[in-house]
């Protein structure tokens, strides 16, 4: 070993260092809601410190992180004291460590134990007092001792009763604590309406759930879509366990977690956290771990504190979902409408089980926003099917561009104001022939239609545009590679098949630029048959609500421009676009429904037939002229505009209550 590393490993000198950074890491995590790295790398370094402090208790001081509570109250809010400590927990990130916890806890009170199991929900944790059965307040942990005054913000928040009957035995005054978490549905959606509106996305559900509770602007938190699970009572009255108190916390009308069990041995627990570990992304939050409890309120007593956490429960944490690697390359991907998509590739790494080799970034800004560069180290993030996500570069630096001529067919690649996108404008690029007609067979339900086998047909020259796939002959698709006799004429009955489209569906597989599967639908709605909509002016379109004017702008040029031969050729190869029937009489005549979120019994577009079916009008955008807002999980500005409107708003069951019979 050199002289150097020998120093450097004194621990009195590497105390101080991680001390440093651990402060900066969780300054930036707490108070900033803006991590700086990974949670694993955090969790390493603090893994780090809290060894050698073990190992040299010399070297302990008071004001260690490992000492206290993690995080502190923003001057932005009134700052509350809590009226007990609200604590943080100790970890244990492999068996061995929860079988040590177990012997702990059973040499201290004897082997007659139950433990009740919980999700670690991955949000931030949150008081909320009651008085006299009203919320009084609600504040974050802050450091501990002293939170900040969320009340305004946290109100919003649906989940969270603002009066209750309070339980037998409760005193006036209490305080009930659990978790605040953003659904992931709703962080997705959230993060699809700031790559909308150009800007920054979010980095993960847990931060910005810990940002949209800490807003001046309680409507920025309404607007959030944010959920709670609630899981300590303080005091607890006539309950005896913590099991008692998820009880009795759900009987008043609090959110509590159903995934829950009170188990009597450490290997139940061990199995437990195990289930939970293959089934965690069958959950609508991110969890982090299991939290193990001791279930009776004597033995915890009896166990007591340390510094930061209670000795009677441990957060049994899983594998993060977050790891690092390097930038190898960065790419460009050319897409159906020409844009071309940024894609790193990264040295190979596991990331949530599943090996990650490429991280797509929306555009140049994006890039450049994050300092994303070849060489760079970078975190990526991964959950479940959530697409991965490079969350944070180390030693960021802006300054990547965007190729000036297209990877595929070198023709010129420009940048439209007021997009942020680059496209190549060559028509005949062929990536985007290859992704325009794929996208046109995956609208059309063209089962059986892929990247391999369009690649084919356009090599040898049978298809150039979606019309040609209505010519193609059985002869000809069974000369491909991979089909016989049965095969082709199952694609060629397949294509034949779906020649009578919805109009809604025509119009999203012919790929019109800002056109996606909503505006076709209100275009249809408000067209309802393809030679109206070829015949509708600028003026026309900008009517439809839902449809702004460089949409209309988009469409009209269309349908006068670059699209006319095409539709034109499809028409003539008999595709018939069904048109949509005329609005008739009935219960819902006169009104008009929007539908947000997502609805769980039927499809957006069956409940949109439906209402037309009915007499009414189903339209894309809340206004004045709604009648009704059908709400479901994850529905976000529409809901909350509606709601500033005070119209009326209803979930999928109240909706069903109204059709008839
Ligand atoms: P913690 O999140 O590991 O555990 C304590 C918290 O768990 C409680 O405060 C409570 O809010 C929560 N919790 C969730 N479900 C619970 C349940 N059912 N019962 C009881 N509690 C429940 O501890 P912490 O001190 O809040 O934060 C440490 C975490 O934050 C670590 O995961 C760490 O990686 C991360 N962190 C990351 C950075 C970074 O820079 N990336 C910095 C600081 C902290």
């Amino acid at each position: 070993m050199t002289k150097a590393k020998k120093r450097k490993a004194d621990p009195a000198v590497r105390v101080e260092e991680l001390r440093v950074v651990i402060r900066r890491y969780e300054h930036a995590y707490y108070v900033l809601d803006a991590p700086e790295v990974s949670d694993a790398e955090y969790d390493a370094l603090f893994l780090e410190l809290r060894r050698i402090e073990d190992d040299r208790p010399d070297l302990l001081t008071r004001d260690s992180p490992t000492q206290r509570v993690s995080g502190e109250a923003s001057d932005q809010f009134a700052k509350v004291r809590h009226r007990s400590p609200m604590l943080s927990l100790q970890n244990a990130f492999d068996e061995a460590e929860i079988r040590g916890f177990d012997k702990r806890v059973r040499a201290a009170v004897g082997d007659k134990l139950v433990y009740c199991a919980e999700l670690k929900i991955d949000g931030l944790a949150m008081s909320l007092t009651y008085a006299k059965g009203r919320l009084q307040r609600a504040a974050t942990r802050g450091d501990g001792t002293t939170g900040e005054d969320v009340t305004a913000n946290v109100r919003t928040i649906r989940s969270v009763p603002l009066n209750i009957t309070p339980a037998k035995g409760l005193p006036d005054v209490f305080e009930v604590r659990g978790e605040v978490y953003f659904p992931i549905a709703g962080f997705e959606k959230l993060n699809r309406e700031m790559e909308a509106a150009g800007k920054a996305r979010f980095v993960n559900p847990r931060n910005t759930a810990a940002g949209s509770v800490r807003q001046i602007d309680p409507n920025v938190t309404a607007g959030r879509d944010l959920q709670t699970f609630m899981y300590t009572l303080d005091p607890a009255g006539p309950a005896k366990s913590q099991w008692d108190v998820l009880n009795t916390l759900e009987s008043m009308g609090f959110r509590v977690n159903k995934n829950r069990r009170r188990l009597n041995s450490i290997d139940e627990v061990i199995d437990y956290h195990a289930e939970w570990q293959r089934r965690r992304h069958e959950l609508e939050y991110e969890i982090d771990g299991m939290v193990v409890k001791v279930d009776g309120f004597a033995p915890q007593l009896e166990l007591g504190f340390v510094a930061r956490s209670p000795r009677w429960a441990i957060a049994f944490k899983y594998a993060p979902e977050q790891a690092e690697t390097e930038v190898e390359e960065i790419a460009c991907y050319v897409g159906r409408t020409g844009v071309l998509t940024p894609v790193a590739h990264v040295k190979p790494v596991v990331v949530g089980g599943v090996t990650i080799r490429n991280v797509t970034m929306h555009n140049e800004a994006q890039v450049n926003e994050k300092g994303v560069y070849v060489g760079a180290r970078v975190s990526i993030h991964r959950a479940g099917d959530v697409i991965p996500e490079i969350v944070s570069v180390k030693d960021p630096k802006p300054g990547w561009k965007m190729p000036a001529n297209c990877p595929v067919c070198g023709g010129e690649v420009v940048r439209e104001e007021p997009y942020i996108a680059h496209r190549c404008i060559n028509p005949f690029c062929g990536a985007q022939r290859l992704e325009r007609l794929r996208h046109f067979a995956a609208v059309m339900d063209i089962e059986g239609l892929g990247y391999a086998t369009l690649t084919q047909v356009i090599d040898r020259g049978v298809v150039e545009d979606p019309s040609d796939l209505f010519r193609l002959s059985m002869d000809q698709v069974k000369e491909l590679e991979g089909f016989a006799d049965k095969s082709a004429a199952n694609l060629v009955d397949r294509i034949a098949a779906s020649q009578r489209p919805e109009l809604w569906r025509f119009l999203d597989a012919l790929g019109i630029p800002q056109v996606g599967e909503a505006t076709a639908m209100l275009l249809a709605n408000d067209f309802g048959a393809i030679d109206r909509l070829r015949d509708a002016s600028e003026e026309d379109l900008r009517r439809v609500e839902g449809v702004g004017p460089n949409m209309a702008h988009e469409v009209h040029q269309y349908f006068h421009g670059a699209g006319a031969e095409l539709v034109e050729k499809l028409l003539a190869v008999g595709v018939t676009p069904e048109a949509v029937e005329a609005v008739g009489d009935g219960p819902f005549t006169g009104k008009t429904f929007v539908f947000t979120g997502t609805l769980e019994t039927m499809s957006r577009p069956d409940a949109e037939a439906l209402v037309r079916k009915l007499g009414g009008k189903a339209a894309g955008s809340v206004s004045a002229k709604t009648d009704y807002l059908v709400a479901g999980p994850g529905a976000g500005s529409k809901l909350e505009k509606a709601q500033k409107l005070k119209l009326n708003i209803l979930d999928e069951e109240q909706f069903k209550a109204l059709l008839p019979g």
